[in-house]
């Protein structure tokens, strides 16, 4: 045997050796993630939360990464938060001073987020002006009622969130929020998904008729992104918006200096 030829086997071995199936491959944790969200909603929002933490829980199989979550964001000091590459959002935002101080100084030392629909919700009773900015400035606006599946549209097709989803696709049956002022207007939002205009007009009792309807988008000045749907319990009945969320996370962590993906 060739000295090259007995490296090459030593190397095969080795590699046969770690070739083990993926749920005993180790404990080796590449990221944490948070899911921050409350009970104390519409059922529809608090039945999304509820799947959405079964759906990012069965990714964690192999332990490639480790999922918590807390209904009260205060239970943590920003150092332990701080540890966590990622909060995700299903249906809230923080509410009590104690969490909003905590979540601005989290994002404004580089902290990632996902939220979902109600996630952004805002109004004039909000009275949280470091929110409104960091969600691209738009105010809820109106929706489409009764939830209902929808085409939406890639905007940026080579984006690392849809560059393996198709063009357009019909999406489960969700409500979507329309916004004001239009966060594609605003010059630190990527929009990188809407509501196709071919929807129009969408609903039967709440019927919205126009306008631009970003649905996925980032503020660049964040790590950061909003995706519109996630209202009931269809959200993950469908592969490519399970795609979707998937490539939602792995690019928010991704971008995270901390974690090699
Ligand atoms: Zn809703």
């Amino acid at each position: 045997m060739t000295f090259a030829a007995c490296i090459i086997m030593l190397a095969g071995c080795a590699a046969g050796k770690q070739a083990r199936p993926a749920d005993y491959a180790g404990s080796r944790v590449r990221f944490k993630a948070l899911i921050h969200y409350t009970e104390y909603a519409e059922e529809a929002h608090v039945q999304f939360a509820h799947q959405t933490i079964d759906f990012y829980r069965k990714l964690t199989v192999g332990n490639g990464f480790q999922l918590d979550v807390t209904r009260n964001l205060a239970d943590y000091t920003p150092e332990e938060l701080m540890e966590y590459n990622v909060i995700i959002s299903p249906n809230t935002t923080p509410h009590s001073k104690a969490e909003r101080e905590l979540f601005e100084k989290y994002m404004d030392n580089g902290g990632g987020w996902v939220g979902f629909h109600a996630a952004a919700y805002n109004d004039r009773n909000t009275n949280w002006p470091w929110f409104l900015q960091f969600i691209g400035g738009g105010v809820f606006k109106c929706n489409n009622w009764p939830p209902q599946p929808a085409l939406i549209e890639v905007d940026k097709a080579k984006h690392p969130v849809t560059k393996n989803l198709p063009e357009e696709f019909v999406i489960p049956a969700s409500e979507y929020y329309q916004w004001t002022p239009e966060p594609r207007a605003n010059k630190d939002i990527e929009v990188l998904m809407s509501l196709s205009p071919k929807n129009y007009p969408i609903g039967l009792k709440d019927i919205v008729y126009g306008d631009d309807w970003p649905m996925v988008w980032t503020n660049r000045n964040y790590r950061m992104i909003y995706l519109n749907m996630g209202h009931g319990d269809e959200e993950y009945i469908d592969a490519e918006q399970q795609l979707l969320f998937i490539n939602a996370l792995r690019w928010i962590v991704s971008r995270d200096p901390r974690v090699e993906m």
